[in-house]
């Protein structure tokens, strides 16, 4: 062991506060201030674009210039330094490549990323006196040449020797992939064979993404789940081969959230203060908000938010699906956010006036409202590589909605009924009944059980999603790469302030505070659902009778962990019987949906005991196993091959594994066909041209197959999701998920 301190060059295409267009520009501004707190000395690498705020770019200082050859090219690259926090940020210079108005989306993006990653490695013999770099942390496919470039350019330098690289994938959608010409012209490796083999994905492109996942010494992406999601066809976007290949160096680490900026108890921009010992600022800002959202003021309606990019990603075409259920049962929905689904969310803020709001904008300050004042924050995701808001939901106390996938999987422990333990509401498979579920769960909790649900949100404002964690998991990673570096955590000097304890709640037994309107009637079609919302919230309300709802350990502590979700999971109650006393035209898109069957199934087998379900989750797990086996079995045995299979599924919608995937394919194509009608029975005719976008969302959503089979085996529980999930076995998965997963991935962000 000697007593160097491991040094880290951390290059990402954009940081906080310099640059940022999205999570990117989030992890690369905080994650280095973790790792330093965490005993690292790290420099940033970052593009010096020309649209950096003076403040910043009047404090650099010039420490070095020399040129960077690419292709034939030979570049000038600068690199200017400026110090905050401890981080040392070098910027690296070329006008032409970055002095622009933005730092995506130009036609030469590919040459000049290639260049960014060449100066980034050619930067490593230019570091200020003293700083000798063990790790090269690079990050999204802006920086995936550099441990190409490192390997292939400088191995046999003394310097460079010792770098061990790390490849991080923030969003596995964008990969960068261009014309193979690029090869020779601009990166100047057509006449090396390794380098031209592992570049190409096809027999005309590179993918600059998938040679960093050959040529690195560790592979992360940024939560767990991800991790194994990206392993599979559906999430894996053509590079699923290689990263299950190499699954040895590949792990999954939590992003955090910066917990000073978002922290209830100092908070300059809610309505009042509140923390988890006094809950009471937290009232305040419900009414608060319901006011200046224009929603009733009163706290029977459990007031369910969402704080988002409109996008399929997050799930929208879930939530246009659900809206009038959800609306017209009695809780109330207030959206920000903006995208390709603003008609939809006016349209339902304008049916339902008083219960829902949409506020079609950008805006900081109003989503720490919304985050401080609701009760629920829903987040249905198609896919997340880690997701923040869920994160800060829970940090205010609202408890999050979520659909178990990616980083919402591992964030989110399920509400578990008969222990107290949970931090949210999930549900497995994308659809927009389960998610409608989901979401009266969490309200009838929120109606039925005061003690349970304020459990709850002490359970989720307890939990641990500081930097601190993740930094010290990066740490561990760097110190596998180079073990002869010990690694001493310095005094804790970035004080991360500790999320409250979570206070006693007395323990007594969950009686079920009654609820105001509900009767167990069933209620009959509705044609206009913006009735009275009381009226409605009785199809969400179960047979109380059924369930007494004990609770073991009313007080126990709840760790948002993996293990735990799972273990809940497997203890929760059947699905609720209102699965078979919803409206007409519900039932109609249920039938649609192909797992609504199973799910009515489990509304009447919701009293069987416990034993059979674990039996059941057991038998799942091993599917689940053997669905594992068979996937690897099928790989493609090269990358390219993998890339082209995805491509023709892409193209052609006809699954590739036909056979196998007949039954599931058949019952999308039913949901298609009469989902559509079912909402529209449902609908206002008036608004004609806003609910037909709505409508046919929602035969999307109705349609879209179930989740990967991991999904829903990992979900196992005796709900009528994990029948679902149990139902839609891993050949039932049609292909065409990926073409539709790959194309609105690919059309949300701007990078
Ligand atoms: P994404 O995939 O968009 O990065 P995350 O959940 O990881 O999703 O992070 C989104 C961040 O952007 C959160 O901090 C959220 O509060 C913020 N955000 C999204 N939309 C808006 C909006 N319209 N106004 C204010 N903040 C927003």
């Amino acid at each position: 062991m000697s007593d160097k301190k491991m040094q880290v060059v951390f290059a990402s295409a954009e940081a906080a506060p310099f640059v940022k267009t999205g999570g990117l520009g989030d992890v690369a501004g905080s994650l280095p201030r973790a790792l330093v707190a965490a005993g690292a000395d790290v420099i940033v690498m970052v593009p010096k674009y020309g649209t950096i705020a003076s403040e910043y770019t009047d404090r650099m200082e010039h420490v070095a210039d020399f040129y960077v050859s690419l292709g034939w090219r030979n570049e000038y690259c600068g690199l200017e330094r400026l110090v905050i926090d401890g981080v040392t940020y070098l910027f690296i210079d070329n006008e032409r490549y970055f002095k622009r108005d933005y730092p995506y989306g130009f036609f030469d993006d590919g040459e000049r990323f290639a260049f960014f990653s060449k100066a980034v490695t050619e930067s490593l013999q230019h570091l200020p006196e003293g700083f000798q770099c063990d790790v090269l942390h690079c990050n999204d496919w802006h920086t995936a040449l550099a441990p190409v470039f490192l390997r292939e350019f400088y191995q046999g330098l003394p310097l460079y020797e010792r770098v061990k690289t790390v490849f991080s994938i923030h969003n596995i959608a964008f990969q960068g992939q261009y014309a193979d010409t690029i090869l020779n012209d601009i990166l100047g490796m057509a006449h090396i064979p390794n380098a031209a083999r592992q570049l190409r994905c096809d027999e005309r492109s590179i993918n600059y993404m998938q040679g960093a996942l050959d040529y690195s010494d560790a592979i992360t992406t940024v939560s767990p789940s991800y991790a194994w999601e990206i392993q599979t066809p559906e999430y894996g976007e053509g590079l699923d081969g290689i990263l299950r290949r190499r699954s040895n160096v590949l792990s999954g680490i939590l992003n955090g959230i910066d917990t000073d900026a978002w922290n209830p108890a100092t908070d300059p921009m809610i309505h009042a203060n509140y923390s988890a010992a006094d809950m009471s600022g937290k009232k305040a800002c419900k009414a608060a908000l319901q006011e200046e959202l224009g929603l009733e003021v009163r706290d029977d309606r459990p007031l369910m938010v969402m704080v988002t990019r409109l996008t399929r990603q997050k799930g929208m075409d879930l939530v246009t699906y659900a809206l009038d259920r959800i609306l017209s049962g009695g809780v109330q929905v207030a959206v920000l956010g903006t995208g390709d689904y603003e008609e939809p969310m006016r349209y339902f803020a304008n049916k339902y006036p008083g219960t829902c709001a949409a506020r079609i904008t950008f805006d900081n300050a109003l989503s720490h409202r919304m985050y401080a004042g609701a009760d629920m924050f829903l987040m249905p995701s198609l896919f997340e590589p880690c997701g923040l808001s869920q994160m800060i939901a829970m940090r205010y106390g609202t408890l999050p909605v979520v659909r178990e996938t990616g980083g919402l999987r591992d964030t989110v422990a399920p509400y578990n009924q008969f222990t107290g333990e949970g931090t949210g509401f999930t549900f497995a498979n994308f659809n927009g009944d389960e998610m409608g579920d989901a979401v009266f769960r969490g309200a009838r909790l929120y109606w039925d059980d005061h003690a349970a649900w304020d459990q709850l949100v002490q359970n989720a404002m307890a939990a641990d999603f500081s930097w601190v964690r993740s930094a010290d998991e990066y740490m561990n990673l760097y110190h596998n790469l180079h073990p002869e570096i010990d690694i001493t955590k310095p005094e804790p000097v970035v004080a991360e302030p500790e999320p409250a304890e979570p206070t006693a709640v007395e323990a007594e037994p969950a009686a079920p505070a009654p609820e105001p309107t509900v009767t167990e009637a069933e209620p009959a079609p509705k044609t206009e659902p913006a009735a009275e919302p009381a009226d409605d919230a009785k199809a969400e309300a179960p047979a109380k009778a059924e369930e007494p709802a004990p609770k073991a350990e009313p007080t126990k502590k709840t760790a948002a962990k993996k293990t735990t979700a799972s273990k809940t999971a497997a203890k929760k109650p059947a699905a609720r019987k209102t699965a078979a006393t919803k409206s007409t035209a519900t039932k109609a898109a249920a039938k649609a949906t192909a797992t609504k069957p199973a799910a009515s199934k489990a509304a009447v087998t919701k009293t069987t005991a416990a034993k059979a379900t674990a039996t059941k989750t057991t038998t799942k797990a091993t599917a689940s196993k053997a669905t594992a086996a068979k996937t690897t079995a099928k790989k493609p045995s090269t990358a390219s091959a993998t890339k082209t299979a995805t491509k023709s599924t892409t193209t052609k919608a006809a699954p590739a594994k036909a056979a196998a995937a007949k039954t599931a394919a058949d019952k999308p194509a039913t949901a298609a066909a009469t989902a559509p009608k079912a909402a529209a029975a449902k609908t206002a005719p008036a608004k004609a041209s806003t609910s037909k976008a709505a409508t046919s969302s929602a035969a999307k959503a109705t349609a879209k197959p179930a989740t990967p089979k991991a999904t829903a085996a990992k979900a196992a529980a005796p709900k009528a999701a994990a029948q679902d999930s149990s139902a839609a076995t891993p050949a039932d998965k049609p292909a065409p998920k990926a073409k539709s997963v790959s194309a609105a991935k690919r059309t949300t962000r701007k990078r």
